[in-house]
């Protein structure tokens, strides 16, 4: 059912017509400090677009139990966001085409100290044609764009022929329990598309990741009294030069991989947040790290897990302190696999068009050593999944910024994918 390029052109244009109004509706969600947890207003806004938009709109929360016992659900824990999910639901007069997921998540990353911003972090700057802001590259841009690509097809009369879902999820950045809630709840479609930022390229395949937090505990005792070794901050330094180890071991077996073999180290451990201690003159009793680590798309996370597990007991029996105070690893986040995209699907194809009407190059695809939520629609539901969008620019970092120019053009492919894969009918 491809599409003719009239209409092709008739879609890029109606997405630049629309385009002053995507921009400041992607303003509207920078404008909102979507935090691990905080992410309520901005499900509120999202809810209230996809309503006003004419879709049925379904909001629910997260089903913890459900969770527990998917094998792909990462851990609950205290600081779990409690935000819902919101997925607007838009049904053709006729069913003719394949339906599609359109997916984005709002949860945003922490922005770290604000004075090592050069603009305030949830101030949507416009600067040289990008925008700033924490959460504008990733992902609130991509979310705006799949709204909006909907939009021009309606702005010219035009509506998918066939069922859309709009899913707004939360828990993207630490869990990956939002993607999998919607596929939990049940819905389905022929293919998923989800526009995080990627440099206007596909993603062939991304590694699983894990959370986990490391705790040594002691003794605590007056430093004059201190002997070597005791010091629960001392020691957990110790565990992650072991963990340093395991990182190395684990980077050289990738070497043989068909797709990461030739990426110099995939397997990332980041040391993200340390605390511990009570008091400068008391040895510490406590410390606790939290840490990411990442796995092949072939290892289960549980697979992972052990490895992890086994070098921390290995190496504490050698550790005259950790020997008898042994460290606790818990799992308290992403407990997610990775995923491989087979190439040749219909799917892929159909984006390829749309990408070479509106970019004129060749699609190019890329490997992503993170966590992505196309993980979720790959591997349970069993379907293509296309992570594809625009450019952007220090996300996770300071002055994240998004360029519009690349935003416009991949809405545009967007707006061309949706007609060609779900068909179109008039409004
Ligand atoms: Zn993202």
């Amino acid at each position: 059912m491809a599409i003719d390029q009239s209409l092709r052109d008739r879609l890029t244009n109606s997405v630049a017509a629309g385009f002053p109004g995507q921009v400041s509706f992607t303003q509207d969600l920078v404008r909102m400090p979507s935090t691990r947890g905080n992410e309520h207003t901005v499900q509120d806004y999202m809810a209230r677009a996809l309503r006003s938009r004419g879709m049925d709109v379904d909001v629910f929360a997260m089903d913890d139990e459900a969770i527990a016992r998917h094998p792909g659900g990462s851990r609950i824990s205290s600081t779990h966001s409690r935000a819902p999910i919101v997925v607007g639901i838009h049904r053709p007069r006729k069913e003719t085409g394949r339906s599609l997921i359109l997916q984005g998540h709002v949860d945003v990353v922490p922005e770290g100290p604000a004075d090592m911003w050069a603009t305030p972090p949830y101030d949507p700057v416009i600067r040289d044609g990008w925008m700033h802001g924490r959460g504008a590259g990733d992902m609130k841009a991509g979310v705006a764009s799949a709204v909006f690509a909907l939009d021009a097809l309606r702005r010219i009369g035009l509506q998918p022929a066939a069922t859309v879902y709009m899913q707004s999820v939360v828990e993207e950045e630490s869990t990956g329990n939002g993607a999998l809630m919607t596929h939990l709840r049940g819905y389905r479609a022929d293919a998923a598309l989800i526009a995080e930022p990627g440099n206007e390229g596909l993603t062939r395949a991304n590694l699983g990741v894990l959370w986990f937090q490391l705790e040594v505990r002691g003794i605590p005792v007056h430093v004059a009294n201190m002997g070597t070794g005791a010091n629960a901050i001392d020691a957990a330094y110790r565990v992650v030069g072991a963990l340093r180890k395991l990182e190395e071991e684990l980077n050289a077996e990738t070497a043989s991989h068909p797709l990461f073999g030739s990426h110099l180290h995939p397997i990332n451990l980041n040391i993200g947040k340390i605390e511990g201690g009570d008091w400068a003159s008391s040895v510490p009793a406590w410390c606790r790290i939290d840490c990411r680590i990442a796995c092949l798309p072939e290892t289960s996370a549980a697979e992972a897990a052990r490895r992890i597990e086994a070098c921390v007991t290995d190496f504490a029996r050698s550790d005259s302190f950790l020997a008898n105070n042994p460290p606790r690893v818990e799992w308290n986040g992403f407990f997610a696999e990775g995923y491989h995209l087979e190439p040749g699907s219909e799917a892929e194809r159909t984006l390829t068009e749309a990408h070479r009407s509106v970019i004129g190059q060749p699609l190019e695809t890329r490997l992503v050593t993170a966590y992505l939520d196309a993980r979720v629609y790959a591997l349970y539901d069993r379907i293509p999944v296309l992570n594809y969008g625009c450019t952007a620019e220090n996300y996770h970092g300071f002055d994240e910024r998004v360029n519009l120019a690349s935003v416009q053009r991949t809405t545009a492919v967007i707006a061309q994918f949706i007609a060609d894969w779900c068909g179109v009918e008039p409004v």
